[in-house]
């Protein structure tokens, strides 16, 4: 099955019309837009995120886990090396809207 990750599509590269449809990939069930025509199947980027924390895939994604009373998250390697962060510094969470920034903040 071939398969594209797209934004946002209003008619396929064939000409075909797209409607809503669901599919099942590994396991993964996904919202997508499938061809009436040729039958092409067009993934939105959203759901291909989706996909790829489900399955670990994405390397500057994390799953929380449970340690204690904690909820633990570990930091990404890209993260680790392009900010140069090291054992004992510190984050700091910065709550703006919906969305949370972290500033790492270097203790040495
Ligand atoms: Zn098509």
């Amino acid at each position: 099955m071939e398969t594209k990750t797209v934004t946002k599509m209003a008619k396929c590269v064939c000409g075909g019309k797209l409607s809503h449809t669901s599919i099942e990939k590994n396991g993964v069930k996904l919202k997508v837009q499938k061809c009436s025509k040729c039958g092409e199947i067009y993934i939105p980027g959203s759901e291909m995120l989706k996909y790829d924390i489900i399955k670990g895939r994405s390397p500057m994604v994390r799953k929380i886990r449970k340690s204690g009373d904690s909820l633990i998250v570990t930091v990404p390697k890209q993260i680790v090396e392009k900010f140069n962060v090291h054992d004992g510094d510190v984050i700091a969470f910065e709550h703006h809207e919906k969305e949370i920034k972290l500033k790492i903040i270097h203790m040495e």
